[in-house]
């Protein structure tokens, strides 16, 4: 099988599925999309064109209680592989799961899951769709997008005052560094980036002491630690966006 992401933990960005897909389809493989984060773009008309091509994969995972707001726990797995989940899972228990009740058995799910006594997670899901509907759940999805947008644009303006954007985000993760004003226009040797690293730390710690923020971030590859900023909130606002980016030179300009 062939596993492709769509919006990777991150830098959030997406798998081409739509170039992946004739070749999974050449060589008999099956292809799983990955969009636990970034899955939710297929409710928006302006970003689900970076899920290209997922009508052919064979299954994806999705996760609303990333994205969409619901609350923990609420992953999704989605097939076009009809009865899927009975062949793999079905014991066909005759002391559980009886056929022949008076009611069409096919809505029974005990039978197709892994597992056996839990609760009906995505009645959750169910209820906010119902609540806000296609165009609530679009409008939400879009919101946070342009959030991302917001603060990225506002990260590569704000540059001279220590920013830099590490890539233009496809998802709504905003990786960047924050370069306290003393390292500023200074040779990027190795013990420079050494001390950013340690810096990201060090303002991560100041923000949580100071009960303002709490921001992920890690380093990846040969990158030191950077922020990742991941705008998933549908309350957040636009000045929220510059709260982010005010604080974090308010708490390391003097590092
Ligand atoms: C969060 C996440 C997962 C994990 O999902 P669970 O439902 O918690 O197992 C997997 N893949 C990606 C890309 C994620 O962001």
């Amino acid at each position: 099988m062939v596993i492709a992401t769509a919006g990777t933990t991150v830098y959030g960005a997406y798998d081409p599925i739509v170039h992946i897909t004739p070749i999974c389809k050449q060589n008999g493989l099956w292809l799983h999309v990955d969009g636990a984060w970034g899955g939710s773009v297929a409710l928006t008309r302006k970003y689900r064109h970076l899920l290209e091509g997922i009508e052919n994969a064979d299954s994806m995972t999705w996760n609303a209680h990333k994205m969409m707001g619901v609350s923990q726990q609420c992953s999704i797995i989605l097939t076009n592989h009809k009865g899927l989940l009975m062949n793999c899972h079905s014991a066909k228990a005759q002391y559980l799961f009886q056929s022949d009740k008076h009611y069409d058995v096919s809505y029974d799910t005990g039978d197709m899951s892994l597992q056996c006594g839990r609760r009906n997670d995505v009645l959750k899901l169910w209820l906010a769709w119902k609540a806000i509907g296609d165009e609530g759940m679009e409008r939400d999805v879009e919101h946070i997008f342009e959030l991302s947008r917001y603060l990225a644009t506002q990260v590569e303006k704000r540059e001279s005052e220590g920013f830099r954007l590490i890539m233009k985000p496809m998802c709504t993760n905003v990786c960047f560094w924050y370069i306290p004003s003393r390292l500023r226009e200074k040779d990027e040797t190795p013990e420079w980036w050494e001390q950013i690293g340690k810096h990201t730390q060090t303002i991560k710690e100041r923000m949580m002491r100071a009960g303002s923020m709490m921001i992920t971030y890690n380093p990846e590859g040969s990158r030191v630690n950077f922020f990742r900023m991941v705008t998933a909130n549908k309350d957040s606002t636009f000045s929220d966006m510059d709260f982010v980016l005010d604080e974090i030179v308010r708490l390391g300009n003097d590092l």
